[in-house]
């Protein structure tokens, strides 16, 4: 098997495709919907760009099908716009949360809107591997949620992004999933326990009332899981949440890098057995 991963988050410097004028540093909308449309209406308009209602209707289009909150309060919905020259992003900030659906269902306060010629898929998952992990960073996250303004926000992005280095890339990449892991028997069995157990984990943070019974819960998924499984998912629940984690067009949605598409064709049809992300070591399926 290969292990040579195709590098998509070689370093990008993310002001390069943000204006200031395109950062709302405390947005007011109330929902989903009005802040996705200030937003590219905005970016439309000081880009002078074509084709916003399109773009607007295929960014929402989205939002149906499936949150682009990816977490910690961050949101990345996106659309390809033909003729654009090169990815465009805006920047909207909401202070008070806005929900999202976001998959760890924790509202959203900063929003990345990106739109994106069809011919730049490369650098629109580079943009978002590169924002999704310098945010992943809970200092750089803090200082973007109390930057004073736009103009703060924009050099807080243009640092985060020239000093981000190869240090962080490596320090995330040092665990490394068990071989003996994927070689347990019946793993398809562990992979809906770890999925049900995931979303108890989600339960408990969230649920107000029933604490007790969900705690129940858990305790009898993990006394059914393969310890050496668990121990794994422990680990990166702990360090990486969350464990499990969908792959989409080749791509981890955990760790955002693209993986050979032999590996995800063999662990599409391998569901026999459980499968670890080659970079990230998170538990993943293929959808
Ligand atoms: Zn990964």
């Amino acid at each position: 098997m290969s292990r040579r991963l195709e590098r998509i988050t070689d370093r990008m410097i993310l002001t390069k495709y943000i204006q200031k004028s395109c950062i709302l540093p405390a947005m007011t909308a109330t929902s989903k919907a009005d802040a996705l449309k200030e937003l590219t209406h905005l970016l439309f308009d000081k880009r002078k760009f074509d084709g916003v209602g399109p773009a607007l209707d295929q960014i929402l289009a989205r939002e149906t099908t499936e949150s682009t909150g990816i977490g910690r309060g961050i949101a990345v919905p996106h659309a390809r716009v033909t003729g654009m020259k090169q990815l465009a992003c805006a920047v909207g900030r909401i202070p008070t949360g806005l929900d999202f659906k976001a998959v760890d269902r924790l509202p959203v306060q900063i929003i990345f809107l990106i739109c994106y010629p069809p011919s730049e898929q490369t650098s629109y998952l580079n943009f978002v591997a590169t924002v999704a992990k310098l945010l992943s960073d809970k200092t750089q996250l803090k200082s973007m949620l109390d930057a004073q303004s736009a103009d703060d926000m924009f050099d807080l992005l243009e640092a985060a992004s020239s000093t981000f280095t190869e240090t962080h890339e490596q320090n995330v990449k040092k665990m490394k999933a068990d071989p003996a892991i994927k070689k347990t028997p019946d793993g398809h069995a562990d992979l809906m326990l770890l999925a049900r157990l995931q979303l108890c984990q989600e339960m408990l943070v969230n649920t107000r009332t029933g604490k007790a019974e969900v705690k129940e819960r858990i305790d009898n998924i993990r006394s059914l899981v393969e310890p050496r499984i668990l121990n794994h998912y422990d680990k990166l629940a702990k360090s990486r949440p969350p464990a499990l984690v969908p792959v989409e067009g080749d791509t981890c949605q955990g760790c955002f890098m693209r993986l050979p598409s032999k590996f995800v064709q063999q662990v599409r049809q391998d569901p026999a057995h459980i499968h670890t992300c080659l970079n990230c070591a998170r538990f993943i399926y293929v959808v």
